[in-house]
């Protein structure tokens, strides 16, 4: 595979890159990830999410929501279904090409993708792992499969979608006659999709079941140029501006064995994890590919004519297409650190520096001690108030420090703590995670500052 790096590409730094491992282990013990089906021993490549990963998912999907969405004029959304018509996927290519080469090794018995293969194992017909000798390539296609009605002989064959972003070029034409829309502008959307992976793993990475997400830009033929670069430019700073190690993103261009036969270019945004550069966001030169084959299949011209010129064409499209799994990984992996002892924190600590914004609890309200009734009546009437604006815990089991610590663990990015000072004048602590500093406010003046620290509006 060609890989050629972009001139924007930054220098990568030293920082030390985390073991999959940990985050594997952080995710279970704390309830952000579970394996799918454990207790009957799991599914390869499903999982569940529990009661932190919900919140962080949420929390990622509404700022790309508001980002793509809400604050761009030019932009909508839709929420297509998983299931739709066979044909769709006949015209989009998934039944006829969407498919992985596989080969095997003889020795060892692990499987690899043929487009995975260092070039000098694929050359010598040897395993990366162990050496031994390669099968003959075989041909999977990924499309999951299924079926609409329940009589037999009556029921429709189809497929769990293999991409999201198909809905879009499905509903393009009814967002166009139902919204006020005109070329140049977008549609997004958030979704399922589903792939029988010939190789799932790497945790989240590689699913059989994952959540995408898609901008398809439509634009007249000769501004793609312009748009193409300017989502492109976009989404990169999207990326960089929720990471904290801006040096393990790059952009990556596709070489010309790897373009499709209508795009003039395309860019992965890659981030480093201790497995190397990673794809994390697709930006891709869609040109008419999409639209004219779905005409072509389905008879209905969906050509767009501008309402000024009355000039008549298939527009053509940008997309950037990423992910809620990945992004959920790459930024789990992005903000996890361990911390030795210090004069801040004598025990040392495992923190996740989080962005506020997407840490899935976003304040610990706690009483110094348990046995104080006062202290515990104040710090629930806090965390009550506090509950209406934000995902707010509380807690008073084990000692101060320690509590500290499992909010730290979690991504929490304040906690409140209510003293004995806070009966005599109503001021608080606040515990910020990184620094671990702490200033005293006035428990009315507290909502209005979390507010403006934890969202991003
Ligand atoms: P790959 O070459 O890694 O198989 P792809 O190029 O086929 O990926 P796309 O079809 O462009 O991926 O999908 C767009 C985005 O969807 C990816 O950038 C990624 O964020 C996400 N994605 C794709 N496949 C998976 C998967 N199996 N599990 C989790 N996320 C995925």
């Amino acid at each position: 595979m060609t890989q050629t790096e972009d001139k924007t590409t930054p220098s990568t730094g030293d920082t030390p890159l985390v073991p999959m491992e940990k985050i594997v282990s952080l995710s279970k013990r704390r309830g952000f990830v579970y394996p799918n089906s454990e207790i009957y021993g799991g599914v390869s490549g499903i999982y569940d999410f529990g009661p932190l990963g919900v919140e962080m998912r949420n929390n990622i999907r509404r700022y790309w929501w508001w980002s793509m969405v809400q604050i761009n004029d030019n932009v909508v959304g839709i929420e297509g279904n998983i299931i739709t018509h066979p044909r769709v996927w006949e015209a989009s290519g998934h039944v006829e090409n969407f498919v992985d080469r596989l080969v095997e090794c003889k020795n060892c018995k692990r499987r690899w993708r043929v487009d995975h293969l260092p070039e000098e194992n694929l050359e010598q017909n040897k395993c990366p792992a162990c050496g031994g000798e390669l099968t003959e390539p075989r041909t999977f296609n990924l499309m999951m499969e299924t079926y609409i009605g329940v009589v037999e002989g009556e029921r429709m064959k189809t497929y769990l979608r293999g991409e999201a972003s198909q809905n879009i070029y499905l509903d393009y034409d009814n967002v166009l006659k139902s919204s006020r829309m005109q070329i140049p502008f977008g549609i997004c959307q958030i979704g399922k999709a589903f792939r029988n992976e010939v190789t799932p793993g790497n945790f989240l990475f590689r699913q059989r079941e994952f959540e995408q997400w898609d901008l398809q830009f439509f634009v007249h033929p000769s501004e793609m140029q312009k748009w193409f670069d300017y989502w492109k430019a976009r989404r990169f700073e999207w990326y960089k501006g929720i990471i904290n190690h801006t040096d393990r993103l790059r952009f990556r261009a596709h070489g010309p064995d790897e373009l499709a036969h209508y795009a003039k270019q395309a860019f992965d945004i890659e981030y480093r994890t201790i497995l190397d550069w990673q794809e994390w966001e697709g930006i891709h030169w869609r040109q008419d590919w999409d639209l004219s084959r779905h005409s072509q299949f389905s008879g209905q011209d969906l050509s767009y004519t501008d309402p000024e010129t009355k000039e008549r064409y298939i527009p053509w499209i940008v997309e950037t297409s990423g992910g809620v799994d990945r992004t959920f990984l790459f930024l789990l992996l992005d903000a996890y650190e361990e911390e030795s002892p210090s004069d801040k924190d004598k025990e040392g600590r495992s923190v996740l520096r989080l962005h506020p914004w997407f840490a899935p609890v976003k304040v610990a309200v706690l009483p110094l001690q348990k046995n104080k009734e006062e202290l515990v009546t104040t710090a629930r009437d806090i965390h009550k108030r506090l509950q209406r604006l934000m995902v707010s815990q509380y807690d008073d089991v084990a000692n101060i420090g320690r509590r500290y610590r499992r909010q730290d663990e979690i991504g929490t990015p304040f906690c409140v703590t209510v003293d004995f000072q806070t009966l005599e004048d109503q001021t608080v602590t606040v515990r910020e995670r990184d620094g671990m500093t702490q200033i005293r406010l006035h428990m009315n003046e507290l909502p209005a500052y979390l507010v403006e620290k934890v969202t991003w509006m």
